[in-house]
């Protein structure tokens, strides 16, 4: 049967890649790495180790690379018959705590003149050469434990159809950040803007795109006199703002109420932000009436009106939310009687 004969080996070699994988990680990492288990199927392995700290790039490069070195190398797989402790005289690893016989089965793989560059015992099935394994690549690393990592790898056949798939998504995702960056310059133009697209990263571009756009809506609402109305009044003899604001974010009320405390010198901003079914209110009280009144007492009568749910802050600034726009000026009202 072709499939049998296929899939073992596969699994002849991801064992055998496992094998140059094992020594690899110990030459670049370090002596301490050793086998926590393992799982070699058809299309992947995988590889737990114990090592403290997450695998960096450049040393996943250096891994990857010995590997893929042993591997075009073309070098014999020979298996040899000993006893453990001429196996443990050649360097091979080995379980220690376990049990062997008087006879273990040796392999090694890459032959760096008189030594092996792997040597293992093992008794599991394994290429002819090393260049049957193919090409060869970590995908992904994790912890799974305290001070144990695993370490996925790919080759062959399974790493060229992932290549391809990722190289499909990327592809795909950044069509779909393009049209996204057009979108967005588009209509920073439409309100006075110069796209700002200085960047290699398409992702950073609409970031930075994003956030030029919310900056220019928040101008082009506070410049339309239709949507920001502002009434400056006077109640009790204290100077009283009040500002109602269209399709501006709730998260932008608070640099309009220090605007409004700014300009107004002393006295009281009550603010009103209204987007879509949201609606935001924003208190203000400078510094000389504080003793007098409380910007947490305003939000709370107002926010209930509007059907929030109190809000809260300090003496001098306070804010709430609701969501019935409808009675932004019955709340108003209802602040008013306070002052
Ligand atoms: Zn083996």
């Amino acid at each position: 049967m072709k499939i049998d004969v296929e899939r073992r080996n596969n699994l002849k070699a991801y064992h055998s890649a496992t094998h140059l994988l094992h020594e690899s990680l110990r030459r670049t990492l370090g002596k301490h790495v050793m086998q926590k288990g393992s799982l070699v199927a058809p299309d992947r392995l995988r590889f737990d180790f114990s090592h403290m700290k997450p695998i960096t790039n450049k040393e996943l490069e250096i891994i990857d690379k010995l590997v893929n070195d042993y591997v075009s190398n073309s070098s014999e797989v020979t298996t040899r018959i000993m006893t453990p402790k001429a196996a443990i005289e050649k360097g091979a690893l080995a379980f220690f705590g376990e049990k062997y016989g008087e006879e273990v089965r040796v392999v090694s793989m890459g032959k760096e003149k008189e030594a092996y560059f792997s040597t293992e015992l093992c008794g599991g099935t394994h290429v002819k050469n090393t260049k049957d394994i193919g090409k060869f690549k970590t995908v992904s690393q994790s912890s799974i434990a305290a001070g144990v990592r695993r370490v996925e790898a790919l080759r062959d056949k399974q790493l060229e159809d992932f290549i391809k798939n990722k190289e499909k998504l990327s592809t795909l995702s950044n069509q779909k950040d393009e049209e996204t960056i057009k979108e967005l310059s588009s209509q920073i133009i439409k309100l006075g803007g110069n796209p700002n697209v200085d960047n290699k990263d398409l992702k950073e571009i609409i970031k930075n795109l994003s956030r030029q756009l919310e900056q220019l809506n928040v101008k082009s609402v506070l410049q339309d006199k239709s949507k920001n109305i502002i009434k400056d009044d006077k109640i009790n003899n204290i100077n009283v703002r009040f500002q109602k604001i269209q399709d501006l974010p709730p998260k932008d009320l608070r640099k309009l109420v220090d605007n409004g405390k700014k300009e107004l010198g002393d006295g009281i901003v009550i603010v009103f932000a209204s987007s879509e079914d949201k609606v935001g209110l924003a208190i203000g009280i400078t510094e000389n009436l504080v003793n007098r009144y409380d910007a947490v007492n305003f939000v709370k009568l107002g926010s209930e009106i509007i059907g929030g749910k109190g809000g809260g802050g300090r003496k001098d600034f306070a804010q709430a939310g609701g969501q019935d726009k409808n009675k932004i000026d019955e709340a108003y009202e209802k602040i008013k009687s306070l002052i």
